[in-house]
């Protein structure tokens, strides 16, 4: 991974760096601080339609390789990753603002961990048992990689996005192309190199830095490419369906989030303010599950705020590099002012407690305070969009009906948490609850053995866990004739044979 300690940061296509042909270059930037990370050449047209060639040429001997193949070179790739873990870290953090703490933690052991799960489960894909469904033939299923895949991936969790993108794609044998987003390229890209120093062959894994309206918009129409695969919001989510229908691609969508979080008047008050704070501010709150409309009991409402309020104003904001920090800036200065935007109109309808940019040496840096909005009623902006900050609207309700309504009052279904030590109202929340994952006491945790993704317009489609094998495998039914007849029996249905010889 020679580009982790480089400046400048190129495309990598074909299992070699390349530079781009359109001489346009973007500087990624220390959400931290405001220095330069990297310089990164931008992908073009040319770009777009070499990573494709790369990874259609490279799409058969991949897709024949055999399972126990595909496993080896993904058990290897687990080991180089963890033998970059802490260059990986470090890189998360300068370019995205995560404290270094998260990175070292979260973001890099779970991408090693997702990695290793995949090396099993590329021998573990499934079908239904080869068996006589007719009486005259024998009928078996095969699970075949699709071909080129076009991905999109955020900025919010660069490496494990790439990961969650390129793994289940490449185990079930598929090629990929995938542009991250144009702030974060750089662990995307050493992703890809850790993965061709493990024997990863050529144009396998293809990544191209670009911008999203230019070459992602171009790699979403190519003909070759067979599906898209994408996570990010979901204005642009819908232009990726649009793309999509061009040549009748198939589409796996992860989309934006508004996670409910309802406390019901059983609930351990300190587990739940303890699980808000978590919930809210893991990575500043630039977390598509993260907590963001409370919605707690009226008895319970007053203490829940000034307990999320006292932790809150406990939360060292800090250098990312500080292993005692406890929250970065946000991705950016442009990013930091929408999320300060949408408080500034929040004042004028509901109660604010802390917000505002930090003074003296964070100055530099795009950070923003923890947030609190009280009394927001539901229909009201902070309530019902995504801001993608460390902002946490509350509401009050009166009974179980009203919250789970409340929590189902929104065009997203991506997560969702109750808290209850009532076992039947956790079951009812469970069910009730229209979204890809309910936690019940407690908010945020993943696994690579379960699936994420969303429902209504949070997308659809699953990352991680086998199940999205079914996202980047097609199913093809085998029927085989038993008979041997030359004449089926069913061939009565469409000619008569009577009265021949
Ligand atoms: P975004 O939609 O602005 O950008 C995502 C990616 O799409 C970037 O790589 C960008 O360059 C690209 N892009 C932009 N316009 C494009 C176009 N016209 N054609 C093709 N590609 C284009 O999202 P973001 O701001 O980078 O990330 C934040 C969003 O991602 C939030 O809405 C968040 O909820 C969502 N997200 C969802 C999940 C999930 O699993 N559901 C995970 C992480 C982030």
């Amino acid at each position: 991974m020679r580009r982790l300690k480089a400046g400048a940061v190129s495309q990598f296509i074909n299992g070699k760096v390349c530079e781009s042909t359109t001489n346009e270059r973007s500087r990624v930037i220390d959400p931290s601080n405001g220095a330069t990370v990297a310089e990164v050449s931008l992908a073009g047209s040319d770009e777009v339609k070499l990573a494709v060639q790369a990874a259609q040429d490279a799409f058969p001997a991949w897709s024949r390789a055999t399972p126990a193949e595909r496993s080896a070179v993904l058990a290897r790739f687990a080991a180089v990753l963890e033998e970059h873990a802490e260059e990986l870290a470090q890189l998360e953090t300068r370019q995205a603002g995560k404290p270094i703490r998260l990175t070292r933690e979260f973001d890099v052991p779970g991408t090693i961990d997702n990695t290793a799960f995949f090396a099993g489960a590329a021998r573990n894909l499934e079908g239904k048992a080869t068996a006589e469904y007719s009486a005259d033939h024998t009928s078996s299923i095969r699970r075949e990689a699709i071909g080129v895949i076009g991905s999109i991936s955020p900025w919010n969790y660069p490496l494990q996005m790439a990961a969650w993108k390129i793994l289940p794609a490449i185990a079930a044998g598929n090629t990929i192309v995938l542009k991250p987003a144009e702030i974060t390229p750089l662990t995307s890209v050493a992703f890809a190199e850790a993965a061709t120093e493990a024997g990863l062959p050529d144009g396998v894994v293809n990544v191209i830095t670009g911008r999203g309206s230019t070459v992602g918009a171009e790699l979403m129409r190519h003909p070759d490419v067979a599906m898209l695969s994408f996570t990010g919001s979901t204005r642009v989510g819908r232009s990726v369906l649009e793309a999509a229908a061009t040549t009748a691609k198939r589409v796996h969508l992860e989309l934006g989030g508004k996670a409910p979080f309802v406390v019901f008047d059983d609930a351990d008050l300190e587990a739940a303010i303890h699980g808000a704070v978590a919930g809210s501010l893991i990575n500043s709150g630039q977390d598509c599950t993260a907590a963001t409309r409370a919605i707690v009991h009226r008895s319970l409402y007053e203490d829940f705020i000034d307990g999320v309020a006292e932790l809150y104003g406990r939360v060292r904001l800090g250098p990312t590099m500080d292993p005692a920090t406890d929250m970065g800036p946000l991705v950016s200065m442009k990013h930091r002012d929408e999320v300060a935007g949408m408080v500034e109109r929040a004042r004028g309808y509901a109660r604010v407690i802390g917000g505002g940019t930090p003074e003296g040496e964070l100055a530099a840096g795009s950070y923003y305070r923890p947030t609190l909005v009280a009394d927001a009623a539901p229909e009201s902006e902070i309530f019902r969009d995504e801001v993608f900050g460390p902002v946490l609207a509350v509401t009050p309700f009166e009974d179980d009906d009203e919250a789970l309504a409340l929590a189902n009052d929104t065009p997203y279904g991506l997560a969702a948490s109750a808290w209850t030590k009532d076992v039947y109202r956790a079951l009812r929340a469970t069910r009730e609850i229209r979204s890809g994952c309910v936690w019940i006491n407690d908010h945020i945790p993943i696994i690579s053995e379960m699936p994420h993704g969303g429902m209504k317009q949070s997308g659809f489609g699953k990352d991680m866990s086998t199940y999205s094998f079914d996202e980047y495998t097609a199913v093809k039914h085998v029927m085989y004739d038993l008979t041997a007849q030359k004449a089926k029996a069913w061939h009565r249905t469409v000619f008569s044979l009577e009265g021949q010889q």
